[in-house]
């Protein structure tokens, strides 16, 4: 199903200027997506996850902005894009976005059908006739049925509306979706059905999903790949099951040994001590010195590359030097 790449972001670094100083959020981040893949992006916090997404969207909230790098899609630099040619060419039409808190995205006021027929009418140019016979297909793809266009979202539950967000997300057939947090304040049960679903939307329209969330535990069930951010970069990426099962970089291993598991002895859930780095003023070297339990003299003076660890598989810690 996975074929060629659709998404490349070479060097990207988003800034916010703020009074205080300048967060570097997104501090020289390249990565690729490929058609039909699975890219789970996880970090605590502050580690760049949604800035990145929001990058991707050219939705950066002032005063952020974007300051260097590239993010190309169909031939078409983002970057270099003003806001009415995103929001003509590429917002809902090649990527969208299911928000943190998708909950309250939809208006009290407004039917469901009401709401994504807008979506539809204002981005997609379609006529309000053409509009109603794709509400019912957006809605009966994503496990709804068809007689939820007439209620109002105080009526829905909220797997039932986080199912309406995503079927909004792909009323104009993006190739990309992200996710950020897709099934926080989602009881287990219903997190698992929304997983599924997007699981099966992937596979059925080839869709590429992006999906940003603080728990590896909804990566190692959806995605085929992983991104761990900290501090603003990128500290290890590869195929999900290698990064799972063969961790490379100190953070990833003290975010996995932070998981609770449900077989084996029961043990104390071991924590990261200290808290993320003050993105105004990082720390010089490797960003994660101050909390690592493996720091050596030259991790605080010296910034590591991502180092090739494996097939596709990369780690920014100096203790992978050499081992690709
Ligand atoms: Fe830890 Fe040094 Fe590796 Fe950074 S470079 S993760 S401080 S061992």
């Amino acid at each position: 199903m996975l074929s060629g790449k659709l998404l490349e972001v070479e060097d990207l670094k988003t800034y916010f200027y703020t009074l205080r100083g300048i967060v570097r959020a997104v501090d020289g981040v390249s990565f690729s997506l490929r058609k039909g893949e699975i890219l789970g992006i996880a970090g605590e916090s502050g580690s760049g996850k949604s800035t990145l997404a929001w990058s991707i969207l050219g939705l950066v909230p002032p005063p952020g902005r974007i300051v260097g790098g590239s993010i190309m899609i169909d031939g078409m630099d983002l970057t270099k894009m003003g806001e009415a040619e995103l929001r003509k060419r590429v917002r809902w039409k090649k990527v969208s976005m299911v928000f943190q808190g998708a909950m309250n995205v939809l208006t009290p006021v407004y039917t469901v059908g009401r709401q994504i027929e807008e979506v539809l009418t204002i981005h997609g140019r379609m006529s309000r006739s053409d509009a109603r016979a794709r509400i019912y297909e957006l809605l009966e793809s994503v496990g709804l049925h068809r007689s939820i266009a007439d209620r109002y979202p105080h009526e829905l539950s909220g797997g039932q509306k986080q199912r309406v967000v995503i079927a909004m997300a792909l009323s104009l057939e993006p190739d990309i979706v992200i996710a950020d947090e897709p099934t926080t304040a989602l009881d287990v049960v219903v997190q698992a059905q929304i997983l599924n679903l997007l699981k099966k939307l992937a596979w059925e329209k080839n869709l590429s999903i992006i999906l940003i969330t603080h728990d590896l535990s909804v990566i190692a069930e959806l995605a085929e790949t992983v991104m761990i951010m900290y501090g603003g970069k990128i500290a290890e990426y590869g195929p999900s099951d290698r990064v799972f099962s063969q961790p490379k970089h100190p953070y990833t291993q003290a975010l996995l040994r932070a998981i609770p598991r449900l077989r084996g002895p029961i043990d104390r859930l071991a924590y990261i001590p200290g808290t993320p780095p003050d993105l105004r003023n990082p720390p010089t070297g490797c960003r994660f010195h101050p909390r690592c339990p493996k720091a050596f003299d030259r991790c605080a003076r010296e910034e590591p590359p991502l180092f090739r660890v494996g097939e596709n598989h990369l780690s920014a810690c100096w203790l992978n030097e050499g081992e690709g």
